[in-house]
């Protein structure tokens, strides 16, 4: 960069200048010129620096604070991500099983970017399948302080088997895991058996053939099941054995080693 500029100014002076005085003027007038460039380089960098600010914030407008704290920490809202994935946060609300509403003013589905693309990838091919249902969000990424209240309110009980130890990180702590369903063209969960979030037996994908064989669930509740479940694997998930509307975008050992834990709130 320095020889370049040396070699500029050379031929800039060598070239147009007779006599030594001229040759100073035309170096003078010569980093008047460059001083007058830079100023306008700043002035051009500052306005671009200015309007990304800008955008920032506007993207940023109308998230809660804690949706903003998981922003910093890398993660992101899935409804940027993707404008057709319904979301409603059934711990931001008293109707679950602990029976209060444990996330503040925190109504946004978070996650890690690579779960929140995976998240799109389900969403587009459910609306190729069928292009009037969508894909409905009841919990993303938890923060271990929920985690905790959570154990607390089922440590000692059968329900134990069903919820995460806080000691055993969560992967909704680490902002891979989501829990989710689908909605019919009325808006409508589809018909899984049981609610979301159902602390029991009838909730375990490796018992539905025995439940289809007592009765206990039928052919199209198993059906509604299957197509969330090949929608969420095609994207990349992984479903788990107990609970139909939970899906891992990683490995406990990838969550590990490439994310902190959601730790603030
Ligand atoms: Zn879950």
């Amino acid at each position: 960069m320095i020889n370049w500029l040396r070699r500029l100014v050379y031929y800039h002076v060598m070239e147009e200048a007779d006599s030594t005085i001229e040759k100073c003027l035309i170096l003078a007038d010569f980093f008047i010129d460059c001083a007058l460039k830079s100023k306008i380089i700043i002035c051009f960098a500052r306005c671009c620096i200015f309007l990304w600010a800008m955008c920032l914030h506007l993207s940023a407008a109308g998230q809660s604070p804690e949706a903003l704290a998981m922003m910093r920490n890398g993660l992101i809202n899935v409804q940027d991500a993707d404008p057709n994935i319904v979301v409603k946060l059934m711990y931001a609300e008293a109707d679950n099983f602990v029976g209060e509403s444990m996330y503040g003013t925190l109504r946004e589905a978070m996650l890690q970017p690579e779960a929140a693309e995976k998240l799109t990838v389900a969403s587009n091919n459910l609306k190729k399948k069928h292009p009037r249902y969508s894909m409905i969000v009841y919990d993303a990424a938890r923060p271990r302080k929920i985690q905790q209240i959570m154990w607390n309110k089922v440590k000692g009980t059968p329900k134990s088997r069903y919820v995460s130890s806080p000691k055993r990180i969560s992967m909704h702590s680490y902002g891979v895991a989501v829990d989710v369903s689908l909605l019919d063209e009325n808006g409508l969960p589809l018909d899984m058996g049981t609610p979301v979030d159902y602390l029991g037996e009838l909730a375990e994908p490796r018992r539905e053939q025995e439940f289809l064989k007592s009765g206990k669930l039928t052919r199209k509740q198993i059906d509604n099941r299957l197509l969330l479940r090949n929608i969420m694997k095609n994207a990349g998930f992984r479903s788990i054995s107990n609970e139909w509307w939970h899906f891992e975008a990683c490995t406990r050992e990838e969550a590990q080693r490439k994310y902190l834990p959601v730790d603030f709130f």
